[in-house]
Parts: C-alpha cells; sequence; structure tokens
C-alpha cells in the first residue's frame, strides 16, 4: 500500500542530494521492515492519534495557559495515556505568571458608531474602566511605527496596519509577529494610549487572532489588541475619509504563580533504556478556538506514533519519551521547565522532534545532526521518502519547546509540513477537530512512528562528530 500510493512522485528526488554528500548508513534489514511496517499502519488507520485530538478538544476544549482548564486537561491526558498503557505516566509541575482576557470591546465612536471585532493580546494591560477614547493614528509596519515622533503619537490610538505573507514553511509568521510583540510598548514609549494591530495571519474572515506580546506590566506597555482583517480594512478606508475616533476597553485577570505542567510518558527501552529519544508537542492552546490544530494535532501525532511503537511484540532499545508541553504559548515556558528539571541528563536525551504545525501533510524533513551522523540521515530520508517527504538540510529548528535541548546540543528534527493554510487557522476561534485531515493527519503519526523507532531500535550516535576522510558512517 504504501508503495503503491507514492512511490511514483519519488523519481528523481535522490538526485538532490546533500551538501554534505554522505551515503545512506545501512539500517538492518528487520529494523527497515519495522519502520515500513508500522508506517503502513498509521497510514491504513490510526486511530489512536486522531482520537486522542478529537476527545482532548472536545471534552477539554481550550486550555488557557496557567487556567484551570490546562489544569483539566493534564488530568485528562494522565488518564488517558494510562489507559493506552504508556509506562511511567507523571506531571512536572511548575507555576507561570498567568493572564486572562475579561473584556474586550471596541468600537468607533466618530465620524459614527460601529463596532469593532477585536481580541486582546496575551500580556496586555488593562484601560481604565469604560476604555480609552481617542483619535486613531495609522502605520503602515511596524518599522513606520518605530520611526515616529511622539508627536504623532502621543494622546492617540495607533492602528498598525501591517499585513501578513502567506508561505508554505511559515515564515511570515516570524515576521508579522514582531508587531504583535513591540506594538504596546513602541505606542506607550511615544505616549499612544492602546494600540490595535492588524491581526496576525492569513485569513480573512472577522475573526481576530491573538497571541503573546511582550508582557505589557513587565515592560511597561499599554493595552493592546488585534482587529479582524475585515475591520482592519474598514478603518483604513475610514481614515481616507477624515478623522477617526475609537474607543478600546480591555479588562484582563492576572495572578503571579498559576499552576502548569509537562506530561510526560514513556515506552521503555531496553538495553539501552537510559537513553532517551523525545518526541513532543504542547498541551496548551488559546481560549479562542479548541486549540485542535493548535497543538492537539501535534499530541495527537507523537502519542499516536509512539502507541504504534508500544505495540510491536518487542520494546526497541532506547526509551522513547512522550512529552506534552505546558504554557508553550506564553512564552514556551514548559519547554524551559522540562530542561532545568533535566539538566543533569541532557547529554542522554539522543534525539529531540516537536509536532507544533498543525495537521497537514510533512513534505521535507531536515535534521540537525553531527557533522559526522549525515549518513544517518539520509538513512532516515530514505526511510520516509515514499510517503512523499523530500529530502531537507542539516539547520533543522526542531520545535518550539525542544529549542532549549536543539541549543544544549541535542540532535533535532523537523519533519517540515505544509503550513500554507496554518495561519488561516491558528490562534482564531477558527482553530477547531473538523479542520483536521485524517489522511494528512496519518501520513504524520506514520513519519514520527518509523523515525522515532528507527532513532530508538539501531542505537546511532546522532551526536557523532565529522571523521577524517574516507571514513563517515556510509562506510561502515
Ligand atoms: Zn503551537
Amino acid at each position: 500500500m504504501l508503495k503503491s500510493l507514492l512511490a511514483p512522485a519519488l523519481t528523481g528526488v535522490f538526485a538532490v542530494g546533500s551538501a554534505l554528500a554522505q551515503s545512506a548508513a545501512p539500517i538492518p534489514e528487520d529494523i527497515r521492515d519495522t519502520a515500513e511496517a508500522l508506517m503502513e499502519r498509521a497510514l491504513a488507520g490510526d486511530e489512536v492519534g486522531l482520537k486522542f485530538v478529537e476527545d482532548l478538544t472536545t471534552e477539554v476544549g481550550p486550555r488557557l495557559a496557567g487556567s484551570e482548564a490546562e489544569a483539566r486537561a493534564r488530568d485528562w491526558a494522565m488518564r488517558e495515556l494510562k489507559e493506552l498503557n504508556f509506562q511511567v505516566v507523571r506531571t512536572e509541575d511548575f507555576t507561570i505568571p498567568y493572564w486572562s482576557r475579561v473584556v474586550e470591546r471596541a468600537e468607533v465612536v466618530s465620524p459614527a458608531s460601529q463596532s469593532l471585532i477585536i481580541t486582546a493580546l496575551g500580556g496586555s494591560t488593562a484601560t481604565p474602566e469604560g476604555g480609552v477614547e481617542a483619535e486613531l493614528v495609522r502605520f503602515e509596519s511596524m518599522a513606520a511605527l518605530e520611526a515616529a515622533s511622539a508627536e504623532e503619537v502621543s494622546g492617540k490610538i495607533v492602528f498598525l496596519d501591517e499585513p501578513m505573507t502567506r508561505t508554505m514553511d511559515g515564515s511570515g509568521y516570524g515576521f508579522a509577529v514582531r508587531k504583535r510583540r513591540n506594538c504596546a510598548a513602541a505606542t506607550t514609549e511615544r505616549g499612544g494610549l492602546a494600540c490595535l494591530i492588524r491581526s496576525v495571519g492569513t485569513q480573512s474572515h472577522r475573526m481576530p487572532h491573538t497571541g503573546m506580546m511582550a508582557r505589557g506590566q513587565a515592560v511597561g506597555a499599554g493595552p493592546a489588541a488585534a482587529l479582524s482583517a475585515p475591520d482592519a480594512d474598514q478603518l483604513a478606508r475610514l481614515m481616507e475619509r477624515g478623522p477617526v475616533t475609537v474607543n478600546v476597553n480591555i479588562q484582563v485577570e492576572t495572578a503571579e504563580d498559576a499552576p502548569s505542567g509537562n506530561i510526560i510518558a514513556e515506552v521503555p527501552g531496553t538495553d539501552l533504556a537510559d537513553e532517551i529519544v523525545l518526541i513532543g508537542c504542547h498541551l496548551d492552546s488559546w481560549d479562542l478556538g479548541t486549540g485542535a490544530i493548535d497543538d492537539g494535532a501535534g499530541c495527537g501525532i507523537v502519542v499516536g506514533a509512539a502507541k504504534l511503537i508500544a505495540e510491536l511484540p518487542s520494546a526497541p532499545r532506547r526509551t522513547i519519551r512522550v512529552v506534552l508541553y505546558g504554557s508553550e504559548e506564553v512564552g514556551l515556558l514548559g519547554g524551559r521547565a522540562y530542561a532545568d528539571t533535566h539538566i543533569d541528563d541532557l547529554d542522554k536525551h539522543v534525539f529531540a522532534a516537536e509536532s507544533d504545525f498543525g495537521a497537514g501533510k510533512i513534505w521535507r524533513f531536515e535534521t540537525r545532526f553531527g557533522e559526522g551522523a549525515q549518513g544517518y540521515a539520509e538513512a532516515l530520508k530514505e526511510v520516509l521518502a515514499p510517503l512523499g517527504i523530500l529530502p531537507g538540510g542539516n539547520e533543522a529548528f526542531g520545535g518550539p519547546d525542544i529549542g532549549v535541548l536543539r541549543m544544549a546540543g541535542v540532535p533535532v528534527v523537523t519533519p517540515r509540513q505544509n503550513g500554507e493554510d496554518y495561519f488561516d487557522l491558528h490562534h482564531t476561534p477558527d482553530d477547531t477537530f473538523d479542520k483536521i485531515d485524517p489522511d494528512e493527519f496519518r501520513q504524520n503519526v506514520a513519519a514520527y512512528a518509523a523515525m522515532t523507532y528507527i532513532v530508538a531500535e539501531t542505537g546511532w550516535d546522532l551526536r557523532k562528530a565529522a571523521e577524517p576522510e574516507g571514513e563517515g558512517v556510509g562506510s561502515e
């Protein structure tokens, strides 16, 4: 099934090759056969992973970091993972500064009253009760606001009308996020009263896009909210016709030490059990939708993949550790807590991957392995190729929560998903379960199952440094 499904598209793929040009390390035949069987099983009908997302988003729903709902999600996940027969299921608790929206309203008051669809940005401070009311000043980019004088902004409400570019790899987001992060501080510095940004994201519905700004209280910045794209267009048209006054009312709730935590479940290894193959996702979500693509899908993918491996007749040699990180959305706090807790055994982490880019098909496989381990990277790319996955380079980002592991030298991969539509849904009320395509989701489970199994069972040293000419892993 695997071959008939995907093989024709692959002609010529390997001619691309990597710049380092090490040939693929050999994979023992029984390991390759098992990896292929895992992929076929996932494609033919992974039920566990998809059901995990469905149940999480239905039974728990939105899971704002530090909230009672995130705590319920942890309890739910612990129960679920135990029922799935994972071992060493546990929580590693930590606390975070909590923020949540209470009131978020905006309206045009002059030239004539009309309401606007907004959502407060995470970390925003509150306006005085009843809101702030002032004339708008519009900027077309974050750079234009940063170049503006206090005179232009003082006493006004900033309208930052910068659009985001749609890309397959999501690179438009990194650029767009700068306005979300910095608008409030730049506004306050110039004496402005509040900032309204055009929503980050690529959809054109009347849905605003939330996400973290630099915490207002900490950086002395004022209130900030995102306008839906049609509302931003409306304001721009109104301003072409004359001065516009708006009222923005944001009320928030904050707390110092709210509970959060990382959920961990394992498939214990055998003779190399102390070596950790980590696959992760984040359990928290923003509160507008139900966190299905961000990041319920990622959790379903890694849980589904680990479960397929756990069902094999014998466990792989290394321990597979599934980590459902908490409080990712509010500053990658779970990723940091994990690294702090495991600081003394990070060298035992031999591999890490994180699924946090929705449920779209993986189209390219990138690694960040040692120079001497490129043959292993090539071998993994060959195994994944029948899934329609192209070989990528050796500069993988890994994922948000495993960033600290990457910086500590843990080998990581990025199974890069098609993100063309991701920012139509991400952080909006439309991030719901129905948006997941089961076939694309299962392709992800297949890839995660195969690569995780191979890394756990071969015992390959993915940190391996470069060797003298002619002694690469490909020639072993
Ligand atoms: Zn995410």
